[in-house]
């Protein structure tokens, strides 16, 4: 199964989700690849690496065509990492200024990466918050799409073009692709603006035959916590380790797991749209 976390926003809750996805399904047993997409590089520094240490990434994987095994690194048991790098920054550049060498620009992970399918139980991607060919790349190769949103002022809007987007994209590309559902991100539902959009984006979701997370993200120091302190995503701090150090507030933290039960379900065709 290859889900991707997207949204043409930044500060969404992307590279939080997708890391945090990882640990619970990790800590179930379930082996998961997470592919770095995004040029920031953030995934790899949620584990406490610099990603200017990694010699090959994703863009050689993409552009030059290593073999993916070759760039994967291990994180820890059950989560391997396609890492990204600055070189990615190039990549469309790369692209379309050598067009004649790549003559599918938007087959290039789907080439590259869809022997690994059976080697995982979850290929998570995260994304760049931008529609360009990268995102072309990810919409092409993945099953799901799971979209992080923050309930603002003016953010149905956009919300509404990400799901237009990615429902004209996939007539042309990959008919197979399927809006998974919105996941509300640093929710306060003590203020009526949240309480009121997330009421708004359920109506317009449910027309358009789009599910809505009943679980909520609220805003949290917690998830920066985890990454500072313990160099790991929160669903992976284990009260073991917390032993001296910055504790966690774990009813907070564990909000990843009730997001994935009702993903499981999801996948499982058990929830009703
Ligand atoms: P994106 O990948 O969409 O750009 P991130 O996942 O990097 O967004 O999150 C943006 C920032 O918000 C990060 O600094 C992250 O540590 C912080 N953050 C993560 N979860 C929460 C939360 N529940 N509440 C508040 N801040 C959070
Ligand atoms: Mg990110």
């Amino acid at each position: 199964m290859i889900i991707c976390v997207n949204n043409n926003k930044g500060g969404v809750l992307k590279t939080t989700t997708v890391t945090n996805i990882a640990g619970v399904y990790a800590s179930q047993g379930k082996k998961v690849l997470i592919v770095d997409a995004d040029n920031q590089s953030n995934v790899a520094l949620s584990f406490g690496l610099n990603p200017d240490n990694f010699r090959t990434s994703i863009y050689d994987v993409l552009c030059g065509g290593l073999p993916p095994e070759d760039a994967i690194i291990s994180l820890q048991d059950n989560i391997d990492l396609l890492p990204s790098n600055r070189d990615l920054i190039s990549f469309e550049f790369d692209i379309i200024g050598d067009i004649k060498s790549y003559p599918e620009p938007f087959l290039l992970m789907k080439k590259a990466l869809q022997h690994l399918k059976d080697d995982y139980d979850y290929i998570l991607i995260d994304t760049p918050p931008s529609l360009g060919l990268m995102n072309g790349n990810v919409f092409t190769f993945a099953d799901k799409v799971l979209i992080p949103f923050v309930p603002e002022l003016y953010a149905m809007r956009s919300l509404i073009e990400v799901i237009d987007t990615i429902n004209d994209f996939k007539e042309e590309y990959n008919p197979e692709l399927e809006v998974l559902g919105v996941l509300g991100t640093l929710v306060n539902m003590q203020t009526n603006l949240h309480t009121g959009v997330m009421q708004e984006t359920k109506r317009y979701a449910e027309e358009k035959g789009v599910y809505v997370f009943d679980t909520i993200v609220p805003r949290t120091i917690e998830f920066a916590n985890s990454v500072s302190y313990h160099k790991k995503p929160a669903t992976l701090v284990t009260r073991k380790s917390l032993v001296g150090k910055n504790k966690l507030n774990y009813e907070k933290a564990n909000v990843f797991y009730d997001v994935c039960k009702e993903l499981t379900l999801l996948l499982e065709g058990n929830v009703v749209k």
